[in-house]
């Protein structure tokens, strides 16, 4: 039986243009876009276009190792060209106990100003 957790999720309407978002960097593979609720100066979101049961990093298997590295170099390559030069924040929530509130993964780049740590 589905679980809530694979149930399609608002990314796939991001996806599909069924929904606007200000997206940033696309190719046949990921998708960034801004976060509708930064909590940074830049707050973009790295998905996957193809969850391909990768609800969150928890669920991760063998065959997924190459689009996760893929989200990571894309996280670099925004960095980049949102002129991110003096650092940035990389995070990936899972799960309840880390505050994942969207079911398919996506990588969080923040910046653009000074990050705490511990993050709490
Ligand atoms: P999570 O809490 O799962 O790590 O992150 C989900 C993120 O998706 C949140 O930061 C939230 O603001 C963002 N988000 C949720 N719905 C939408 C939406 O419809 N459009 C955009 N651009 N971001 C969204």
């Amino acid at each position: 039986a589905a679980t809530p957790s694979d149930s399609p999720t608002i990314f796939d309407k991001i996806i599909n243009k069924e929904i606007p978002s200000t997206v940033v960097y696309e190719d046949d593979k990921v998708l960034a876009f801004r976060d509708i609720s930064p909590q940074a100066p830049t707050h973009i979101l790295i998905i996957p276009k193809s969850r391909d049961g990768l609800t969150g990093l928890s669920k991760a298997e063998e065959r997924h190792t190459e689009i996760l590295g893929r989200l990571l170099y894309t996280a670099k390559l925004v960095a980049k060209q949102e002129g991110l030069d003096d650092g940035y924040r990389i995070v990936i929530n899972d799960g309840p106990s880390g505050c994942q509130s969207v079911y398919h993964i996506h990588v969080h780049l923040l910046g653009g100003r000074q990050m705490n740590w511990p993050p709490g």
